[in-house]
């Protein structure tokens, strides 16, 4: 018997091996063959009496797992392939990992308390006394949640374990003691609408319809998951609700994992642990598991019996995945969710165009979620950028502390000063190995790249023309927070971003100061626009977002106002709480900010809609990007002239072909970086030529490494 075997290179065709007549092997199997020098994993994709062309087959080594992908699984493993022009072998490894089948893969275990902890008399230190207490109220923890809980200090439970206090036990004994949560918290009742919405999809719970969950922010989409996942599970039906970051959205998590009995929820992201995983995907295929929570590598779970898919903040870019396989999750999900015939749930405050382009042609069905508890509206105010900011907000700041309320300032960059100038010739001092300016962190007093991390020390003269007058222009997070700093106390001022907030165990922390804070200011780059949930904010202050009004990108209208929809509604979140949202820019009658001020998102979508149509842009078309990146410009020219060569054989009305550019950012890491972009009238066209052009791709020698990203959204 010969089998058809794709591993994991990235090779554009799968191989034929022998498997002895005796053995079982079947189509979706993971297996061991040789391949050159080395023994790989790979997935068996066909089985054939005869090898198409090859001689001296070689032999399975090993067969790791028969069938491990089901029928269904492999159906969507070549469309993926196809639609995305990915190879195979690369695809493939979507659905399972290598760690699955190691043998060595450790059982997660975790600590439990002994007696003698609660006897200890000693004066444990600060750190330590915080761990104890959380033993003395958990008892068992696993090891994944004291990582989380504690940062992992790791020497503190070495010497509990050292001293007797505690012992090591196997995860499947912490989740003994876990299994009987007794304290799910109470199911709340559903508001007339939030109740309509669940009704809607529940009507049709055994066939393919896709629903959009539109409210804005705090208008508790969230109760109508629950309520959607909770009677699915008790019809023995799986519930995927996905999020586009897990990592930012700790609340969620929380939220959802008291609301089920914890046998029957788990998450699954790249955050947790190989044993963890592996432990959470057998669970799924067995069913013992019933709502998942998880990011885009959770629709590759092999599901017993899938009753749904939610797709929370469906507009969130996070969704796309940037290497490999570069697929959407969010249209993935459209696939599974047809392929079984069961509904989709988007859900979003600031729905994407694509999905608003659906519901138009009445392809989607839109459940309206108003503002909850008829809380107050903000008033949305836009400035002129004239002035320094502490002159024109003490005096409302110092307002609003005395009244215990909080404040946002919303800067769109971290670090102190985005670029530094030398002020006699005007160069600017960038990265040595990509094509941006470096960022000046004054925190630890230095220069970064945020493309390759590249960090220097801070220069003395300019490498240019010698001059000492080098100058920081601009505002990140750090510049704003030096400036409140002067006229506010430490303790009122709390940075968010990714420079301050590394792991969860900080933004756990962070989170924490946040809820109790009476009177402060919040500053953050995006990572505060993401999901979360914080009190009492009476203003939301908009900084530096004019950028992004005259972006390359046609997308960055869009990006901008979710953004901006998002931020504001961080806002007046509280009964009869009176609320300003105030942006400041140098363009302030720029159409956007009148969708802003009528908080009018779906006219906004519509207008925005019209400009891509008269460029017939997507969702009026299909984009397909072509990337070749290489040490020399020559190289990247050369292999995307030839790509073009061969697209101009194709030209008819259903293909556009731009012309061969430059990235955005045209260098990183040492490498240039060039694009040529397709657009196709039709999908059909789309799949049939890019295969054509992948096979044609693939004779081309170059130095280059190249892509394709279909559907991209981004075009630098
Ligand atoms: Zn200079
Ligand atoms: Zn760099």
């Amino acid at each position: 018997m010969i089998v058809d075997v794709a591993i994991n290179k990235p090779l554009w065709k799968t191989l034929d091996y022998e498997v002895n007549e005796n053995i079982e092997c079947s189509v979706g199997s993971i297996v061991e063959v040789p391949f050159r020098n080395s023994i790989e994993l790979g997935l068996v994709l066909g089985i054939k009496k005869k090898s198409s062309g090859q001689y001296n087959l070689k032999k399975i080594k090993k067969i790791i797992e028969l069938s491990f992908l089901n029928k269904e699984q492999l159906e969507l493993l070549n469309f993926m392939s196809s639609y995305y022009c990915c190879p195979h072998g690369i695809t493939a490894t979507l659905f399972y990992s290598k760690n699955f089948f190691r043998k060595s893969l450790k059982k997660t275990y975790g600590y439990q308390i002994t007696a003698s902890l609660n006897n200890s008399n000693s004066e444990p230190k600060a750190k330590k006394k915080n761990i104890i207490e959380i033993f003395r109220q958990k008892k068992k923890i696993s090891h994944e949640d004291y990582k989380k809980f504690t940062n992992y200090e790791k020497k503190i439970i070495n010497d509990l374990i050292k001293e007797g206090h505690l012992k090591k036990i196997i995860s499947e004994d912490v989740n003994d003691s876990l299994e009987n949560n007794n304290n799910i918290a109470k199911d709340i009742e559903l508001n007339l609408d939030q109740r309509k919405a669940f009704e809607c999809v529940m009507k049709d719970k055994n066939s393919f319809k896709t629903f959009l969950l539109y409210g804005p922010t705090g208008s508790g989409k969230t109760e109508v998951y629950i309520a959607i996942a909770k009677q699915l599970n008790q019809a023995d039906k799986q519930v995927l609700l996905m999020v586009p970051e897990i990592n930012l959205t700790p609340q969620l998590e929380e939220n959802l994992k008291n609301r089920f009995e914890s046998k029957h929820v788990c998450v699954y992201h790249s955050g947790i642990s190989n044993a963890e995983k592996k432990k959470n995907y057998d669970h799924v295929k067995s069913g013992k598991i019933k709502t998942i929570i998880g990011t885009r590598s959770s629709l590759f779970l092999s599901f017993k019996s899938l009753g749904a898919i939610i797709v929370d903040e469906e507009h969130d870019d996070s969704y796309k995945q940037n290497d490999g396989c570069r697929y959407n999750a969010r249209d993935i999900a459209f696939y599974i969710c047809k392929q079984k015939k069961i509904p989709l749930l988007l859900g979003s405050a600031t729905p994407s165009i694509e999905t608003y382009f659906k519901y138009l042609n009445n392809n989607i069905s839109i459940l309206n979620l108003p503002k909850r508890n008829l809380a107050k509206s903000s008033k949305i105010l836009i400035e002129q950028n004239t002035g320094n900011l502490e002159s024109l907000y003490k005096s409302k700041i110092e307002k609003l502390f005395k009244e215990n309320k909080n404040i946002i300032f919303y800067v769109n960059r971290r670090g102190f000063n985005p670029l530094i100038l030398c002020n006699s010739c005007k160069s600017t001092i960038n990265c040595k190995k990509c094509s941006v300016n470096l960022t000046y962190h004054k925190t630890g007093n230095f220069l970064l790249c945020h493309q390759c991390n590249y960090k220097m020390s801070i220069p003395k003269i300019c490498d240019f023309c010698m001059s000492k007058d080098l100058v920081g222009i601009g505002d990140g997070t750090q510049k704003i927070e030096d400036e409140l700093l002067k006229s506010f106390v430490p303790e009122k001022i709390i940075r968010f971003d990714s420079d301050e907030i590394k792991n969860q165990s900080k933004l756990k922390l962070t989170i924490e100061k946040i809820n109790n804070l009476d009177g402060g200011i919040i500053i953050g780059t995006q990572m505060v626009s993401k999901g979360h949930n914080f009190p009492k904010i009476a203003l939301v202050l908009i900084l530096g977002s004019d950028n992004a009004l005259f972006s390359s990108d046609y997308r960055a209208t869009e990006k901008l106002m979710q953004e901006l929809f998002q931020v504001a509604g961080r806002a007046g979140r509280e009964l009869n709480f009176d609320s300003e949202v105030m942006i400041r820019t140098k363009y302030p009658g720029n159409e956007i900010f009148k969708h802003l001020i009528n908080s009018d998102y779906s006219k906004f979508l519509e207008k925005n809609l019209q400009e891509r149509k008269s460029f017939n842009y997507p969702p009026f078309s299909n984009h397909v990007l072509l990337r070749a990146l290489s040490k020399n410009r020559k190289d990247n020219l050369d292999f995307l002239g030839q790509a073009l060569k061969f697209a101009e054989l194709y030209k008819s009305k259903d293909i556009k072909i731009y012309d061969i550019v430059p990235c955005v950012t045209e260098k990183i890491n040492g490498k240039y970086r060039h694009q040529l972009l397709f657009q196709f009238e039709r999908k059909t066209f789309m799949v049939g030529f890019l295969n054509k052009l992948v096979k044609r791709l693939n004779n081309c020698k170059t130095k280059s490494t190249w892509h394709l990203d279909v559907d991209p959204k981004n075009l630098n």
